[in-house]
């Protein structure tokens, strides 16, 4: 399931707890590579969505979304049968809560959209979702919004693009598409959180999507160490303190 190498360097292990255990406080920053282990395939890994279907970026993509219907039916049927709906929180989630319960995690910003750091126990007063959430829908028209399972039940019901009951606008999950500009007290919260924490550790993300990736340079530039726990490497890891190349899953309980 994992895109990680199997060999862990025991070296860059133990500086990333060192590291980690001499913060007061710690920023987390987690991309989709903290949930393969959970049965959700990232997009850009070897084995990611994108890589082996560069056309499944469209329907990510909002214009696409917005202009095209077939685009949105599929989506719909996607949505449907997807893994995550049904994943459970794997180690990796659950080193995260630990720390939260160790009172030293800043702020968690996840560009996951898999609701898996709040499934597995972090607050989610403490978790800045950055792309938004599949487990909720909303109206791209009147902004309305609900549980995902409501609209998922009039799509397995018939109705294969469900129009908004209020507005009869579009629908969509209430995720942040390419094209869709972030919410701004998101980024801020980002922000902070990269500027006052001792620590930011990236986790399971190619750190290629901005403005999020932007965290990690922010935390540099502020003098904060940077932890970099990833499969591939990271056009930051020239710059971090400590990379550890390998499965989320199996470094985080070993270095929290
Ligand atoms: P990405 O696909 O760009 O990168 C994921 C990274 O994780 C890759 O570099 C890969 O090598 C690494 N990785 C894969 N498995 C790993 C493991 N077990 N341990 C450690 N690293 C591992 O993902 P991204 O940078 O997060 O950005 C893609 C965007 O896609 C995100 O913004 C997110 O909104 C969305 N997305 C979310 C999910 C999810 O919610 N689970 C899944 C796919 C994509
Ligand atoms: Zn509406």
């Amino acid at each position: 399931m994992s895109d990680a190498a199997d060999e862990i360097d025991p070296q860059a292990l133990e500086a990333a707890r060192r590291v980690i255990h001499e913060a007061s406080s710690v920023s987390v920053l987690t991309g989709a590579g903290i949930s393969t282990d959970s049965g959700i395939p990232d997009f850009r890994g070897p084995n990611g969505v994108w890589t082996r279907n560069p056309e499944a970026e469209k329907r990510s993509t909002i214009q696409h979304y917005l202009a095209d219907p077939q685009v949105r039916r599929d989506a719909w049927q996607i949505r449907l049968d997807s893994d995550m709906f049904t994943a459970s929180p794997n180690d990796g989630h659950r080193a995260l809560v630990d720390l939260e319960r160790s009172g030293r995690l800043h702020t968690l910003v996840t560009q996951n959209i898999d609701g898996l750091h709040v499934i597995a126990g972090n607050s989610p007063d403490r978790v800045v979702e950055i792309h938004g959430t599949v487990h909720r829908w909303e109206c791209v028209d009147c902004g309305a919004r609900g549980p995902m399972g409501e609209a998922l039940d009039r799509v397995r019901a018939g109705d294969p693009d469900p129009p908004c009951l209020i507005c009869d606008g579009i629908l969509k999950s209430a995720t942040i598409m390419f094209g869709q500009s972030l919410v701004t007290a998101d980024l801020m919260r980002a922000e902070i959180a990269a500027t006052e924490a001792d620590v930011l550790l990236a986790v399971g993300t190619s750190l290629t999507v901005y403005p999020i990736a932007a965290m990690v340079q922010i935390a540099l530039e502020s003098g904060r160490s940077v932890v970099i726990v990833n499969a591939q490497s990271t056009p930051f890891d020239s710059q971090a303190t400590v990379v550890v190349q390998g499965s989320a899953s199996e470094i985080l309980p070993a270095i929290l």
